[in-house]
């Protein structure tokens, strides 16, 4: 009988240690994941393959762009003014994601990890009722969101550039530049509808 019970108490410490060591093999797992991917050597031909594709899946092509600005008001009495100027807004729309995704190819063969938000050559009145000059992403964000490289819409002279420092971002009080995602996934960005009416420079 003795012996009987010596056993249980024996057998209930060895299922105790051996849970135990279950939770705590659980602890080690979930810490894995926080390394950043983009850390993981490995990971890194993934994270850094050029955004080109992803980003015109995503962006509205240039014919309904025009579609789209030929059924506005403004230009519905297309006279020859109006589509030349669809045509300049088209063509500023092309060179900006082209720039843009340029401008990304070259921060990964320079090991670029942060891009900024700028704006070239003046302010885009649309985007700062979003973002601000200066609020800053990872190149992990841009590979699992293509769609926070600019342009986010028509007339839009938002740009990304890339920030050679060293230091990490998210650990600096650098002014102006905080952030552009508050938690994991990014923050609303302008509808490519959204027309700019700057004088076109
Ligand atoms: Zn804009």
């Amino acid at each position: 009988m003795v012996l009987a019970v010596i056993g249980i108490v024996l057998f209930l410490i060895l299922v105790l240690v051996a849970i135990r060591i279950g939770l705590n093999r659980e602890v080690v797992q979930e810490d894995a994941p926080a390394t950043a991917l983009i850390h993981a050597s490995g990971i890194y031909s993934i994270v850094r393959r050029s955004p080109r594709e992803e980003l015109l899946k995503i962006r509205p092509s240039e014919e309904n762009i025009r579609k789209y600005l030929l059924s506005q008001n403004e230009f519905l009495e297309a006279t020859q003014d109006w589509l030349k100027e669809i045509d300049v807004l088209i063509e500023r729309w092309n060179e900006s994601l082209n720039r843009n995704i340029e401008t990304i190819e070259q921060g990964d063969k320079d090991g670029v990890e942060f891009y900024f938000y700028e704006f070239t050559p003046v302010e885009c009145p649309v985007c700062l009722n979003f973002f601000r000059k200066g609020n800053f992403v990872t190149r992990e964000q841009i590979f699992h969101y293509p769609r926070i490289i600019p342009p986010f819409h028509i007339g839009c002279t938002c740009c990304i550039i890339p920030h050679h420092g060293n230091e990490n971002l998210k650990d600096t009080t650098e002014q102006g530049m905080r952030p552009l995602f508050l938690n994991d996934t990014p923050p609303p960005l302008p509808d490519w509808k959204t027309i700019n009416k700057q004088p076109v420079l």
